[in-house]
């Protein structure tokens, strides 16, 4: 079996998970993300970023090409109900360039995405192993990879030391 040893090991390179790992990366972390669909990634979206998650999504460097956003207006039936944002413009964003945006940003910050599927996750003391799986198949864990988790690093524990956290 081989072993691939990570800090983090994040499972899904959805928006959430790429996020999460450029900020792992970005506190001097080592990242791997598991994520088997290859390519910028499309699903049922409204495609609207709020002013918050626009913010977001600047700290970590990433600016996805939209459609400023003034405000919000729901509506259901003949009925509807609307309000302007108080604290910055949203953007109307595709998913697909969200998503593309995110990874292009993972990339360039060191992140490094296998294209695998997490199938079981395995704790102990020393570490947390994650087994995965290529694309499609669907029968038991893959033998050939594996990815290890050695706990809290040393750096990071000392950082959190220093700052008073356990
Ligand atoms: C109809 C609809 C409209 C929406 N509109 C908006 C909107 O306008 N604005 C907004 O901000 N949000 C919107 N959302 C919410 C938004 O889509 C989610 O919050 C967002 O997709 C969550 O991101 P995620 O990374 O957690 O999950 P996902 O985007 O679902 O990503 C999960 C990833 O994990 C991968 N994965 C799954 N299993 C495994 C495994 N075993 N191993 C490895 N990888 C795995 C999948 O391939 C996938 O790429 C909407 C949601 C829906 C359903």
């Amino acid at each position: 079996m081989r072993r691939r040893a990570s800090d983090v090991v994040v499972v899904g390179g959805g928006p959430v998970g790429l996020a999460a790992a450029i900020y792992a990366v970005t506190s001097g972390l080592s990242v791997i993300v598991l994520e088997p669909r290859q390519g910028a990634i499309d699903k049922a979206c409204g495609e609207g970023l709020m002013p918050g998650g626009l913010r977001a999504l600047a700290t970590l460097g990433v600016n996805p090409v939209g459609w400023d956003l003034v405000g919000i207006r729901y509506v259901c039936g003949g009925r509807h109900a609307e309000a302007d944002f108080s604290a910055g413009l949203g953007r109307g964003v595709r998913r697909t360039e969200l998503h593309t945006a995110l990874q292009s940003a993972a990339t360039a910050a060191g992140v490094k995405v296998l294209p695998l599927a997490a199938c079981e996750v395995v704790q102990s003391s020393e570490e947390v192993l994650v087994r995965t799986q290529q694309p499609g198949r669907t029968a038991g864990p893959d033998e050939r990879d594996a990815v290890a988790h050695r706990g809290h690093p040393d750096h990071l524990r000392h950082q959190r030391a220093s700052q008073g956290r356990s």
